[in-house]
């Protein structure tokens, strides 16, 4: 299973604890043997890790007979990319769409676009990613960044539920929220020889209560989070504290107990005891960059159709749409929804649709620094390539967000940029009406148009455009086609 760590440019300073003299934990018989942790701290001492103690990420697949629906909402005015997950159970679903929800209009109200259009946009981009899973308790965080003039700033939040009750736990759920408390402010002063300003008084008594991520290590050790600013100073970034598992371990209620074991040894829930779920990974069959039929643009009228963001929940119905006119799509794929989706990915290359990078995680890459505006992109060239066998040529930025630096990115990873003319605005009207209107009435010879498949409104919309610009005499082909020879780093808005 992949595993992965948590937006690795983010590493917040974590402290192992160990329990204050007076919450000694009740001394054996250890139910369950936990995984062995490095070391046995006694009540006094205190050991200190450097960094890297955030929750262990599993791969997304292992939800792959739940049925996840993966939501999306973006923005280009302020720019807003949230995506998160949803089980088909209401309460949970109603607990996962209500903070993502909440978070981008507190986000909007707080910063709205400023009104010189020169200034920069305001960004939100709130991902999500799966800390456990079993049939009994799935966790999952939004990892959140936030930019609004000279400010940004990174967020998390964790939410834990059974799926098999729809019951959703609040951090308190999970331990005894007393004991753990007090095990964190009990250390607090050999905590600032890691954090130097680190100052749990303001939250009172129950510091566990206002953290914002609960998680657990690999190890079963409790990892408590906190935002930015909330306990040190802002420059000190997220904080996390880190109870070892054997002095957790009599913290822990029996929900929480599950969801400790369902980060230390996840499984498919939906499976009780068959293998089967875990074994078969999706095997990457190498398929061809389709080269297309030979079309000729300089004879006939040509355009590319675009889909941007997914692989999405309704990707494979787009497919059939696809299929039905015989028309060639450029679907620029996020890493995230390609891990997430990776059976989709792999039917869009087998469907001979051309597959370029929207990048991971759908962040302005203008204002992200050259590294990491790498691995932004070289991540999901990987994950592209492995769950599809196809090398990507193309590059989408989001919000087609672009610079010399961004360029020059796009070059040494040999990906040519690639814009569009005709803005359908599917992503706001949200009408399948509207989008068609848009499409019909903005696409000349040459247009490179751009859509959306997260969205079911737009899914909707192709039979009518294909139907409708087929009709005007226009030919379906890929970008590559419709560019002839794209060059790494060069950016396109149309083509012949
Ligand atoms: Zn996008």
């Amino acid at each position: 299973m992949r595993r992965a760590w948590l937006r690795a440019a983010i590493v917040p300073v974590a402290l192992l604890l160990s329990a204050c003299a007076t919450q000694s934990p009740v001394s054996s018989p250890t139910p369950e043997p936990l995984s062995p942790t490095p070391s046995v701290t006694t009540a006094s001492e205190t050991a200190l890790t450097g960094n890297g103690d955030v929750p262990e990420v599993l791969d997304p697949d292992l939800l792959e007979h739940l049925p996840v629906t993966v939501h999306s909402q973006s923005g280009y005015q302020q720019h807003i990319f949230a995506t998160w997950p949803e089980f088909g159970k209401p309460k949970i679903d109603a607990a996962i769409r209500g903070y993502y929800l909440s978070t981008i209009k507190q986000f909007e109200q707080d910063y709205p676009q400023p009104a010189d259009p020169e200034a920069p946009s305001p960004e939100l981009n709130l991902d999500w990613h799966l800390l456990a899973a079993s049939p009994s308790m799935i966790g999952i965080v939004a990892d959140g960044y936030q930019f609004a003039g000279a400010d940004a700033s990174d967020l998390w939040h964790s939410m834990w539920f059974d799926p098999s009750t729809d019951t959703v736990y609040q951090p308190a759920d999970l331990v005894n929220s007393y004991a753990v408390s007090t095990a964190l402010v009990g250390l607090e002063p050999s905590r600032r020889t890691m954090v130097t300003t680190l100052d749990l008084s303001p939250l009172g008594s129950n510091p566990y209560g206002a953290a914002t991520l609960v998680a657990f290590t690999g190890n079963g050790d409790l990892i408590v989070g906190f935002d930015e600013c909330q306990v040190a100073a802002c420059v000190e970034d997220r904080v996390t504290m880190t109870i070892p598992a054997t002095t957790v371990a009599p913290m822990l209620t029996a929900a929480g107990k599950r969801a400790q074991a369902a980060e230390m040894d996840p499984v498919d829930p939906t499976t009780t005891a068959s293998a089967s779920a875990s074994s078969p990974s999706p095997v990457p069959v190498v398929t061809p960059q389709p080269t297309a039929k030979k079309v000729n643009c300089k004879k006939l009228k040509c355009v590319a159709i675009t889909f941007d963001d997914g692989p999405g929940p309704y990707t494979k119905t787009l497919l059939s749409y696809l299929k039905a006119g015989n028309v060639p799509a450029t679907f620029f794929m996020l890493g995230q929804q390609v891990d997430t989706y990776p059976h989709t990915a792999l039917a869009v290359a087998k469907a001979g649709h051309e597959i370029g990078v929207h990048t991971w995680s759908h962040r302005d890459l203008t204002r992200l620094s050259p590294i990491q505006i790498d691995k932004e992109i070289t991540s999901t060239v990987d994950i592209i390539r492995n769950e599809t066998g196809v090398t990507p040529t193309l590059l989408r930025p989001p919000y087609g967000a672009v610079n010399s630096t961004v360029r020059k990115e796009a070059r040494k990873a040999g990906l040519a940029v690639v814009l569009w003319n005709v803005d359908t605005l599917d992503w706001k009207t949200r009408s399948t009406p509207k989008t068609v209107k848009a499409a019909l009435r903005d696409t000349r010879r040459g247009s490179i148009i751009l859509l959306h498949d997260i969205h079911k409104t737009s899914v909707a919309a192709v039979p009518d455009i294909i139907a409708g610009l087929q009709a005007k005499g226009y030919t379906f082909v890929t970008v590559t086609d419709l560019l002839g020879n794209p060059q790494p780093g060069v950016m396109y808005r149309y083509g012949r």
